[in-house]
């Protein structure tokens, strides 16, 4: 049999939306691009992308955006990358801003100073398949995690790829790289969610 085509929006407000789409295209998905609020009804899961995560908000209040989407990401699969990350985490820091609140981390922005805006590290994960690539780029650092998050890479002693029932967040690029497996792995927790 084959699996189900989940349809996933990638929100499409400012940021690093086309590559993700693509990239849930091409492992099967049914990728479309959010930028109104509406839109969010018909979709099963949710990508939320880097750019900045100020920015985001100000677009997010403008639209009338900020309560469906609050609502959507309490209740079904996420995945947020970078500004994303920020934007779901429960507290931020680096200046204080509002969020989500849906992951239970908080995260420090912009936390690896100017002279390392990107880098590109291979390390470690718990995904099987061995080492993964991540690009960040003026990421943010997760300085706490609660009991409930389960942590699948590190950069150093920081996660930097965290995942909490169907919500899953990285302070890295994924769409950045050509390994596929970030995004498979939310195309499986999406799947499994779905009814
Ligand atoms: N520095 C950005 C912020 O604080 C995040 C950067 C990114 O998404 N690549 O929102």
């Amino acid at each position: 049999m084959t699996p189900p085509s989940p349809a996933i929006g990638v929100l499409a407000l400012q940021g690093a939306f086309e590559v993700h789409a693509r990239r849930l295209a091409e492992l099967g998905a049914d990728a479309s691009l959010v930028r109104k609020p509406g839109q969010l009804a018909a979709l099963d899961a949710l990508v939320i992308p880097g750019g900045e995560s100020t920015t985001f908000l100000k677009h997010l209040e403008r639209a009338g955006f900020y309560g469906v989407l609050n609502e959507f990401v309490h209740s079904k699969p996420v995945f947020g990358t970078c500004a994303g990350c920020i934007l779901l985490a429960r507290e931020v820091t680096n200046p204080h801003q509002s969020s989500l609140g849906a992951l239970d981390i908080a995260v420090e922005r912009n936390a690896y100073g100017r002279q390392n805006d990107s880098t590109i590290l291979s390390a470690e994960t718990a995904l099987p398949g061995g080492p993964l690539e991540m690009v960040f780029i003026r990421s943010p650092r997760i300085t706490r995690i609660s009991d409930s998050i389960q942590v699948l890479a590190k950069r150093g002693d920081s996660p930097v790829l965290v995942r909490q029932g169907q919500i899953l967040a990285s302070t890295f690029h994924p769409e950045l790289s050509h390994d596929p497996r970030v995004h498979q792995l939310f195309l499986n927790i999406v799947r499994s969610a779905m009814p």
